[in-house]
């Protein structure tokens, strides 16, 4: 099945077309046409959000779930179609792509189950103590409500799971916050029939139109006005740090403030301890793996190492360079991520503070990969060394003894992530990190590799900035909910007035 755009937004339940328009700029395949998105536009969905919000915030959990597990399977009915835009436009292959929508299928359904639970509800009771001297206490109960109307920005490197009714829409929806999108124009083509996907399930579920709108991008005006719109109460972004950091200061200077969630990448380093170095050859290859999967457009992607010198960290360089001299160049996003790669690329050619150990051209959209080392003390000198490059570049840091591997570890801004490749030997070193580490990543892991983020209860995907500008927060698993909710308290509330998820 071929599906072709036809190129509008989705505002109230209707596609709406404009006046101007752009190409959209596959890796391969044809180019569509999409109306060019505006402020007024974006007027036009806050108000429709905004509209449907007291009907939505008021649907039963077992409602809302249903109409997410509706999104389910309406994405699942338009696999095939959405897998073969979702390749074109992005470069990736189908294989990587048909993964991401099972996750994002998953996540929705994860999303059902976890609101059908109502434990996200965190419902508090205090009783009434009505003897208490010296004052009587009244009866407090504390439930979660949704914020209102929330804004999402589609990622451009995962157009599935970080996009239109990804994890962010799932998260919000759930909740009981309708969703305006953002379209990345990356992918208009994919968000598009995702967004179908959810008009389908808003008409056989019975929710408001106004719950889902999806405006595509074409112009930096519709994310500056979607976030400064009064009836936005929470935003959602993954992204670059200039980008998340420019709406990140629009939110906070409205005359209503607002949270943003923008997660915002890292470059999540992997510390090496000494006895776990005899497994080098293994931890060297694994690290080149995790480092250009997905060409290394990975918020996860581990791009520096940093290793005790000698011998085992000689082997551990040469197993990553023989397996890094194995991968193909790789197609990237955008041809804007493969320019900024290059850019990154020639940063680091640049440094005298580095030494290239296997350094190949990356050409149009292409990017191949590289690696390079460096010392402690070189790498603490340089800042830009620990800035992430997007893509599949890696930077071993020798370090000369455990205080260097602490001072490394203190010196990282936030992060995502944190691996330790640790054995029993280590332990003494690895006990004097953990600490250093959980206090900069979101997630700290041992003898693994940080890509493949487990949509689950217990993840976290967030951390410290720049790694992300809220650090309470996660923008994968059942937590991320939170972000769109907020806890109200009912004060000796009669019972005929109580909310059914406060009764009883
Ligand atoms: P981006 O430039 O941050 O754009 C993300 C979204 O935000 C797009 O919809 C963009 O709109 C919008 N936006 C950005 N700056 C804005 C501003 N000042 N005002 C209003 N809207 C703004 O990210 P990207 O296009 O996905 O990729 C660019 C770079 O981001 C990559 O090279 C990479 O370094 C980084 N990145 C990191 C991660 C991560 O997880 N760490 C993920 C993706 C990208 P427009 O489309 O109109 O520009």
């Amino acid at each position: 099945m071929t599906f072709t755009p036809h190129g509008k937004h989705l505002i109230d339940g209707q596609w709406v077309g404009g006046d101007r328009s752009f190409a959209s700029d596959p890796a391969h395949g044809p180019a569509h046409d999409f109306a060019v998105g505006t402020p007024e536009l974006v007027a036009q969905a806050c108000a429709a959000a905004d509209a449907a919000f007291d009907a939505f915030a008021a649907t039963t959990r077992t409602d809302r779930a249903a109409f997410l597990d509706a999104i389910a399977d309406e994405i699942e009915a338009r696999a095939d179609a959405i897998i073969e835009i979702g390749t074109q436009e992005s470069g990736l292959p189908a294989a990587r792509l048909n993964g991401e929508r099972g996750r994002t299928t998953g996540q929705l359904r994860l999303f059902a189950d976890h609101i059908r639970k109502g434990d996200y509800l965190d419902r508090r009771v205090d009783a009434a103590l009505p003897d208490r001297q010296p004052a009587p206490r009244p009866e407090l109960r504390v439930i979660q409500l949704p914020v209102g109307p929330v804004a999402v920005f589609g990622a451009s490197n995962f157009p599935l799971a970080f996009s239109t009714a990804g994890g962010d829409t799932a998260a919000a929806l759930a909740a009981g916050c309708p969703v305006v999108v953002k379209g990345h124009s990356a992918h208009p083509g994919t968000a598009e029939i995702v967004a179908e996907a959810v008009l389908a399930a808003i008409l056989r579920t019975g929710m408001p139109a106004g719950v889902f709108a999806l405006i595509q991008g074409g112009d930096r005006k519709v994310g500056e006005a979607l976030v400064t719109d009064p009836r936005i109460k929470a935003v959602g972004f993954t992204g670059s740090l200039a980008g998340g950091r420019a709406l990140f200061d629009l939110c906070a200077a409205r005359p209503e403030p607002i949270p943003f969630f923008g997660e915002l990448g890292s470059v999540n380093p992997m510390f090496v301890l000494p006895a776990a170095a005899a497994r080098a050859d293994e931890i060297g290859a694994g690290w080149a793996a995790s480092l250009t999967m997905g060409a290394g457009q990975f918020c996860t992607n581990p791009g520096i190492a940093v290793v005790m010198d000698g011998p085992d960290a000689d082997r551990l360089v040469a197993a990553a360079r023989a397996a890094l001299e194995q991968v193909a160049p790789q197609t990237m996003l955008t041809q804007g991520i493969a320019k900024a790669y290059r850019e990154g690329v020639e940063r680091m050619g640049r440094s005298n503070a580095v030494t290239a150990v296997a350094t190949s051209p990356s050409e149009g959209r292409n990017a191949a990969p590289n690696l390079y080392e460096t010392t402690a003390d070189a790498f603490l000198g340089e800042d830009h060394l620990a800035e992430e490059v997007f893509g599949p570049l890696g930077l071993v840091v020798r370090a000369a003894s455990g205080a260097d591997m602490e001072r490394i570890a203190r010196g990282f801004p936030g992060q995502l992530t944190a691996t330790l490749q640790t054995d029993a030997g280590d332990a003494e070193l690895a006990r004097r990190l953990l600490p250093l580490l959980a206090r900069k990543a979101g997630r700290v892991l041992a003898n693994g590799f940080p890509t493949g983020v487990e949509v689950a209860d217990a993840m976290v995907h967030g951390g410290p900035y720049p790694a992300s500008t809220n650090f309470g927060a996660t923008s994968v698993g059942t937590l991320s909910i939170r972000r769109f909710l907020r806890p109200v308290c009912f004060q000796n509330l009669p019972d005929y007035m109580m909310p059914a998820d406060l009764a009883g």
